[in-house]
């Protein structure tokens, strides 16, 4: 009998089994073994949710902005005395080393805290008019119901950029996690529920993104929607939402560069480079997915990035927590990764690295980190979000090419550039057309900061009091002194 049962959350009440007692297995990606069941949802527990976060909404709305601060505080204390426990279950589903998961819940945690303030800082203005009677006041508001729909890569912590932003602004939630990762989530909600007044601001449905999104879109109740997923999802969402003009906000898939000047700290750029490529087995919207090098210190550079490679140890992230890179997360991720490298290699790319399972390796998802040279543009793997470990590096004469060759994507969500030139770093954030550029160093997302895709990675930010915003309404109001 598995273990670890998924539930759905609906008006405070958790659901272990839906009305067509419809379920799907859990996989363990490490192992994969079966470690528990997710019920999926059907139009009864849709509707239900729907009802328990439009009935919510008037109160939830109506209660201070401090007030609702105090209880997401007391959620992000829960959620800090519950670390291990969630990222036990999140290692177990999603298979990044237990060190990592730890991180990721810290991560949430700290989301919920820094919304709790944030959302007490919501400002207005008093512009000035042209006329001596009249006054304009613009405020902002909750929109209402959101409906949010996170990926299976970082489901605790993307799911909190989400939660936290938009309750503290006022709204109420229906969160919807992907089916292979709804174990950590489901602990991360019940937490927070148990810490939230009144029942029915945070519910939570599990079940297919193909059943749930049309369902929740189409509803009169939700007036928002916010994705993290794949571009393709972000493009059927947009579609779905538009015969009703919803807002949406989308954080979408990255085909991010990195490009090493050959002025940079190269022991850097290469310890950044491995970092930002290999991280959760390059599952990671942000992952490095194409190294674009000067040709004048290109074999330097390998040679620094082999020497940091070949040091990475994989295995099972619940045995070893401090391990660096677990398995993937899913057979089909695999298959993609192989998919990309074959396309490369057919086409003349070198392994250099990698390319292939882990000696000793248990049964599970695992692949070795793999570095190729030889790459162009006619590869999937220069051209199309591999996620997964594949490091292509390839040479560039000057900086035009580099930003060119960077440039040359439908994505637009992060690019690196490692220079110790001043010009070249100011020059070059300005040319990359992307969302967020890292200058000697390949930080992700800090909930501080804004962050968003530009072209085909997305529409809108999260994070930030920008983040914010995306769950605010401008209204003016006009007064004339009669
Ligand atoms: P996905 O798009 O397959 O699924 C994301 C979520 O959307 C899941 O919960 C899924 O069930 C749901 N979904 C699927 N179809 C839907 C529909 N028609 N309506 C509503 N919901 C639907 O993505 P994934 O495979 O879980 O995650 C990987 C992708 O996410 C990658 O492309 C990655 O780059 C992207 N991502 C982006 C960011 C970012 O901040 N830009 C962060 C992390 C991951």
């Amino acid at each position: 009998m598995p273990g670890h049962n998924a539930f759905m959350l609906i008006n405070g009440k958790p659901i272990y089994e839906s009305s067509s007692k419809s379920q799907k297995p859990i996989i363990n990606p490490a192992t994969l073994e079966t470690i528990g069941t997710l019920p999926e949802a059907s139009d009864v527990e849709i509707q239900a949710a729907l009802n328990a976060a439009g009935k919510s909404y008037q109160e939830w709305s109506n209660t201070s902005p401090a007030r609702r601060g105090e209880m997401l505080h007391k959620a992000a204390t829960e959620v800090r005395a519950n670390v291990e426990a969630i990222a036990r279950l999140l290692t177990l589903e999603q298979g990044k080393p237990l060190a990592e998961a730890r991180g990721e819940v810290k991560a949430a945690a700290e989301a919920l805290d820094y919304y709790a303030e944030e959302g007490q800082r919501v400002l207005g203005e008093i512009l000035p008019t042209n006329k001596s009677d009249t006054r304009s006041l613009v405020i902002r508001q909750p929109l209402g119901v959101v409906a949010a729909f996170v990926p299976w890569n970082y489901p605790v912590s993307l799911a909190a950029w989400k939660i936290a932003p938009a309750l503290a602004a006022g709204n109420t939630i229906i969160v919807k996690p992907a089916s292979n990762t709804p174990l950590a989530t489901c602990e991360f909600v019940r937490l927070l529920n148990s810490c939230l007044e009144p029942i029915g601001v945070i519910n939570l449905l599990l079940g297919s993104g193909a059943k749930i999104g049309p369902a929740l879109i189409s509803s009169p109740v939700v007036q928002k929607i916010t994705l993290t997923g794949s571009t393709e999802t972000g493009k059927q969402i947009m579609s779905l939402a538009a015969p009703y003009l919803k807002k949406v906000s989308l954080e979408l898939g990255g085909n991010c560069p990195i490009i090493v000047c050959r002025d940079a700290d190269l022991e850097a750029a290469a310890q950044g480079t491995v970092y930002r490529s290999f991280r959760n087995m390059g599952q990671i919207c942000n992952a490095i997915n194409r190294v674009y090098v000067d040709r004048a210190v290109a074999d330097t550079f390998l040679e620094k990035v082999l020497a940091r490679v070949s040091k990475m140890t994989i295995g099972d992230g619940l045995r070893d927590p401090d391990v660096d890179l677990g398995p993937m997360a899913t057979a089909d991720g695999l298959e993609k990764t192989l998919a990309h490298l074959e396309d490369a290699v057919d086409k003349g790319a070198t392994v250099v690295y990698g390319g292939k399972r882990p000696e000793n390796a248990g049964p599970g998802y695992f692949f070795m980190p793999t570095v190729l040279t030889n790459v162009n543009h006619q590869m999937r793997v220069m051209t199309e979000e591999t996620f997964g470990p594949l490091a292509p590096v390839m040479s560039f004469s000057d900086l035009d090419e580099a930003v060119a060759l960077a440039n040359d994507s439908p994505y637009g969500l992060v690019a690196y550039v490692y220079t110790s030139n001043l010009k070249t770093a100011f020059v070059l954030s300005e040319r990359l057309q992307f969302g967020t550029v890292g200058i000697n160093n390949v930080t992700g997302g800090e909930v501080a900061f804004p962050y968003g895709g530009w072209k085909e990675s997305g529409l809108g930010v999260e994070l930030s009091h920008h983040g914010l915003n995306e769950y605010l309404a401008l209204k003016h109001i006009r007064i004339t002194l009669l």
